[in-house]
C-alpha cells in the first residue's frame, strides 16, 4: 500500500517531478474501469449518500474523479482508495493543496481496517463509504467493510444489478449473499444505472445500493465464521430440498441432515432460498446442539467399552 498523505501531521509526498505515471487514455479492463460519464447519475449517487457537513467519507476507486469533486464539496474529510497507480498519482496532484484529502494507492480488498491499520481515521469517528465499485471486486470489498470492527455507518455503492438484487433479496428469496449481507446491514436498491452511463459501457446493468449498518446483529451467534460456513454448506445444492442440500454441503447422510432440520423445527423439503436469516440461525444452533450431545455421549461410550474390556479380560 502506498499512502499519498496530505495531512499536516505527516510528511507530504510531492508528485515525482516529471516522473508521474500518467493515466493512459484507455481504461484498464483488468481493473474494472468503466468511468461514469453521466453527471446526473453522479449527482444522484452523491445525494443518496446523504452526507452531513464535516463527515468523513471514504471513496473506493475514485478513478478520474466522476463523483469525487462533488463528495469533496460536501464532506469534511475524505480518503480516496485507488488501485491504479497512475490515477492515484493524478488525484494526489489534484488535491495536493487540500489538507482534508488523503489518497491511498491500494487494493481495497486488502485494506487493513484494524486499529494499527491503513485507516486510523475510521476509528475516531463514524464514516461513510461511497463508490462506483469495480464489478470484479465489489463483493469482497463490501464484505471487508461490513465485517470490520468499526464498519461504516452507511455504504452507498454501485454494483452489478444482479449482485444488488441478491444482496437486497427479500425474505423467502434469500441466497447466501443475501444472508451474509443482511446479517450486517439493511440493504436497499436505490436506483438502476444503464450501461450507456459509462465509458466504456459494460455488458451489464448496474444498481446503486444503500447498506445501513445494523445496530446489532439479527441473531446471537457465538462464532460468525462458523455460522457463515454452515449457511454456505446449506446452499451447496440450492435447487434441491433442504435435507439434500445440507447433506451434500456438510458431507453427511441425508437422515442425519433431516435430523438437524427436524430439531430446528423446519420442514426438510423446503428449498434453501426459502429460509430466513433467523431460520438459518435455528438450523445452525440445532446442529451445534447435536454435535455437543454426540461429544458428551462419546466419553460415556468409551467408558462403557472400557468396562466391557475389563470384564472380558477378568
Ligand atoms: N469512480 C469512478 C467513476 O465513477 O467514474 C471510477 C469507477 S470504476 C467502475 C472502478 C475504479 O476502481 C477504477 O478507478 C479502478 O481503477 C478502481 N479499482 C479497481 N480495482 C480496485 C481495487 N481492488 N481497489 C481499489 N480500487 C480499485
Amino acid at each position: 500500500m502506498k499512502v499519498h498523505d496530505h495531512s499536516p501531521t505527516k510528511s507530504r509526498r510531492p508528485p515525482r517531478p516529471g516522473g508521474n505515471r500518467r493515466p493512459s487514455g484507455s481504461p484498464k479492463k483488468s481493473l474494472g474501469q468503466h468511468f461514469l460519464r453521466d453527471p446526473e447519475i453522479a449527482v444522484r449517487i452523491v445525494e443518496a449518500a446523504r452526507i452531513e457537513p464535516g463527515e468523513l467519507v471514504l471513496e473506493i476507486g475514485p478513478g478520474r474523479g466522476a463523483i469525487t469533486e462533488m463528495l469533496v464539496n460536501r464532506a469534511g474529510r475524505m480518503v480516496l482508495v485507488e488501485l491504479d497507480g497512475a490515477l492515484a498519482d493524478m488525484l494526489t496532484e489534484r488535491y495536493l493543496e487540500n489538507q482534508n484529502i488523503r489518497v491511498i494507492e491500494s487494493d481495497a480488498r486488502d485494506l487493513d481496517l484494524s486499529e494499527s491499520g491503513d485507516l486510523p481515521e475510521i476509528l475516531e469517528r463514524s464514516y461513510k463509504v461511497v463508490a462506483n465499485l469495480p464489478y470484479y471486486a465489489a463483493s469482497p470489498i463490501i464484505r471487508r467493510f461490513l465485517e470490520a470492527d468499526n464498519p461504516p455507518a452507511e455504504m452507498v455503492v454501485m454494483v452489478q444489478r444482479e449482485v444488488a438484487r441478491e444482496m437486497a433479496a427479500p425474505e423467502g428469496r434469500m441466497g447466501l449473499l443475501s444472508v451474509a449481507t443482511q446479517y450486517y446491514a439493511d440493504v436497499e436498491v436505490v436506483f438502476d444505472v444503464p450501461a450507456a452511463a459509462f465509458i466504456p459501457p459494460p455488458k451489464v446493468v448496474s444498481s446503486v445500493i444503500r447498506l445501513v449498518k445494523r445496530a446489532s446483529p439479527p441473531l446471537e451467534i457465538d462464532d460468525e465464521p462458523a455460522f457463515f460456513s454452515f449457511v454456505r454448506a446449506g446452499f451447496k445444492a440450492p435447487r434441491k430440498q433442504l435435507h439434500n442440500s445440507l447433506a451434500r454441503g456438510l458431507l453427511i447422510e441425508i437422515p442425519e441432515a433431516a435430523g438437524i432440520i427436524a430439531r430446528a423445527g423446519l420442514d426438510p423439503v423446503r428449498r434453501p432460498r426459502t429460509l430466513s436469516t433467523a431460520e438459518w440461525g435455528r438450523l445452525y444452533e440445532a446442529r451445534a446442539g447435536m454435535q455437543e450431545r454426540a461429544a458428551s455421549a462419546a466419553p460415556a461410550l468409551v467408558g462403557e467399552e472400557a468396562a466391557d474390556d475389563r470384564q472380558a479380560g477378568a
